[in-house]
């Protein structure tokens, strides 16, 4: 007896394996069709200014509606499309939708913000970044500083050098450049100046945790890295009152989180329901 559950926890196990291939071979094909399918949407996640009380911006997420699965979360389908190389179209979509999207804002006098986009490193390889950035812009009308995009230290460390040459060019035309996850690549500290970014956000690791004596000391000293190398510092992954009070008490006043809002369609965003939970009252008093 002990033999044939060990043999069905072998078959079991195999099934497993087997439907987890399967399904991302179903996604890698469905994901060749989905830009041209228009299966792709966009949400947008407010990084909120605590000293003024008001969105300081928006990053901008890629969801995916696959027309049978549902929606696929992008910790799935990027990996996939970084693999197949699809990611460069796919970025140069969300670039341009993105561009059109804040110059209506902005037209309309809703938001006069930066809205951030997330790199891979394929991007980087590909050569393609600037022509990207500049035919975004271009074909929008939206002023270069009004564009950021998210890099992670393992995208700059992966080739440096043809990393720093194109964030050169694209930040000539005014786009900001921000280190995203900062704390969790495996970057060295020592070449942090030689990227040429103007924020650091803080992984969520670290303020999700934020109750741990040891992450509050790592963020304290992000917070003070960031101001040696005269950076802007955003905190991600603020859930909580407690969580934002904490990085408001150690000056960190640019929040990202669930707390602030959650990632969300371009409709939900205009009505501004999630400015509700503003603390920037107290963030007054701690000046
Ligand atoms: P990321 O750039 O670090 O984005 C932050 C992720 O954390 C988002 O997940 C966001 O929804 C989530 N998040 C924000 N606030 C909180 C919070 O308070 N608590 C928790 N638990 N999570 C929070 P999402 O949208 O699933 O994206 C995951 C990752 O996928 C992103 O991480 C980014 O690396 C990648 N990604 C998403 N869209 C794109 C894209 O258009 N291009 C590229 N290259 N990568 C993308
Ligand atoms: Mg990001
Ligand atoms: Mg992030
Ligand atoms: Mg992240």
């Amino acid at each position: 007896q002990a033999k044939t559950s060990g043999k069905d926890k072998t078959v079991f196990f195999n099934a497993g394996i087997g439907g987890q291939l399967s399904r991302k071979m179903e996604l890698e094909k469905d994901l060749r069709l989905a830009l041209e399918h228009r299966q792709f949407f966009i949400v947008y996640q407010p990084k909120w200014d605590a000293r003024r009380g008001k969105e300081a911006g928006f990053e901008a997420l890629l969801r995916w509606q696959h027309p049978k699965k549902g929606v696929v979360s992008p910790g799935e389908f990027i990996p996939i499309a970084e693999e197949t190389g699809l990611i460069v179209q796919m970025t140069r979509w969300m670039l341009g939708e993105v561009c059109r999207q804040n110059k209506r804002w902005h037209d309309e006098g809703l938001f006069e913000v930066c809205i951030s986009v997330n790199m891979s490193y394929r991007v980087f390889e590909s050569m393609t970044l600037f022509d990207m950035v500049d035919e975004a812009l271009r074909s929008s009308g939206l002023p270069g500083p009004m564009l950021e995009l998210e890099i992670t230290e393992s995208i700059a460390m992966h080739n440096m050098a043809i990393t720093l040459s194109q964030l050169q060019r694209v930040r000539d035309l005014g786009v900001g450049v921000s280190l995203d996850d900062f704390g969790t690549g495996h970057s060295s500290l020592g070449r942090l100046d030689e990227i040429p970014v103007d924020i650091l956000k803080i992984d969520q690791s670290f303020v999700k945790n934020s109750d741990l004596t040891s992450k509050q000391a790592l963020i304290v000293g992000i917070i003070g890295i960031a101001r040696l190398l005269d950076l802007e510092v955003v905190a991600e992954g603020v859930e909580t009152v407690e969580q934002a009070e904490f990085l408001l008490s150690r000056g960190c006043t640019l929040m990202q989180g669930y707390y602030y809002g959650r990632p969300m369609p371009p409709e939900e965003v205009e009505a501004g329901r999630w400015r509700i939970t503003d603390i920037s009252n107290k963030a007054a008093k701690a000046e």
